[in-house]
């Protein structure tokens, strides 16, 4: 696991598997004078989660170290298993995810530890405490989410699954993208996923990442505006060649590997479901 500051305020935790992304976002200190002599912590949310078990359970210890108070909040991006297992660090503290992902994970109970017990089997990890997903708090989205005196802004992000947000932190200019804008992955359409979707998420987060500081993608490195425009083209150059060209459409440059070939196979799968 690595821990990366962005800002004062914003701390990236990648996993040593699937380069998966936490992030740590604490709210920013108020106007000097105003707070004087009053040393409160400020409240802090953790976005998505690592996938190892220790990582997981070294996420206290780099909260505090960090001087960030223990978490008031877990906000997941989208209900796929691998971005909601911070309630296995934390399992009093409210999670929080936009009403789509809230609506998905009613509908579908049990899903995320399923596929979290399969994948736990296939490489042999034990777990010292089972996911329990609880009452999830349903957040509206477009939206707003208050931390502190500040707000983080909640942008629809659907089309890589039928539900997601993207976040905005607007004092740090960190976007957190959930599972777009990767430069390891190609657009993939998971379950639920949609290609018409997937093309109108990544128009509504152009003008956010155009302003970015920071893009943080739910996989692979952090990357600045520039290169995450870039990979924005390229996977609106992929997506459509993939419903022009299906199986003949060309992946994006650089991530060509037989498991984006493989996820590209299962792009044409889902197309040629939906015909
Ligand atoms: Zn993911």
């Amino acid at each position: 696991m690595r821990a990366v500051s962005l800002h004062r305020d914003v701390i990236v935790v990648t996993s040593a598997l699937l380069q998966l992304n936490c992030t740590l976002v604490r709210a920013p200190a108020p106007e000097q004078g105003e707070a004087a002599g009053e040393q409160q912590a400020a409240e802090t949310f953790i976005i998505d989660s690592p996938v190892l078990p220790d990582e997981l359970e070294l996420l206290p210890s780099l909260l505090q170290q960090s001087a960030f108070a223990p978490p008031s909040g877990l906000l997941a991006t989208h209900g796929d298993w691998d971005h909601v297992l911070a309630r296995i660090a934390y399992p009093g503290v409210p999670l929080g995810c936009a009403e789509s992902t809230a609506a998905r994970i009613s509908a579908e109970p049990g899903a995320a530890q399923r596929e979290l017990r399969s994948f736990d089997e296939e490489l042999y990890l034990e777990r010292r405490r089972p996911l329990t997903l609880g009452s999830i708090q349903s957040l509206p989205v477009p939206g707003k989410c208050g931390i502190g005196d500040a707000e983080l802004e909640l942008h629809a992000a659907d089309g890589h699954t039928a539900d997601g947000m993207a976040l905005w932190v607007p004092w740090a200019r960190v976007l957190i993208a959930g599972d777009y804008l990767s430069s390891v992955e190609i657009p993939a359409l998971n379950e639920g996923g949609e290609l018409g979707a997937y093309l109108a998420t990544l128009e509504r987060l152009r003008p956010l990442v155009a302003q970015a500081e920071h893009i943080v993608p739910g996989h692979g490195p952090v990357l600045g505006c520039e290169r995450a425009l870039a990979v924005l083209e390229e996977d609106v150059e992929y997506l459509r060649a993939l419903r022009e060209q299906g199986a003949d459409a060309e992946l994006p440059p650089g991530r060509r590997s037989p498991e984006q070939r493989r996820l590209h196979t299962g792009n044409v799968a889902k197309l040629a479901a939906l015909e």
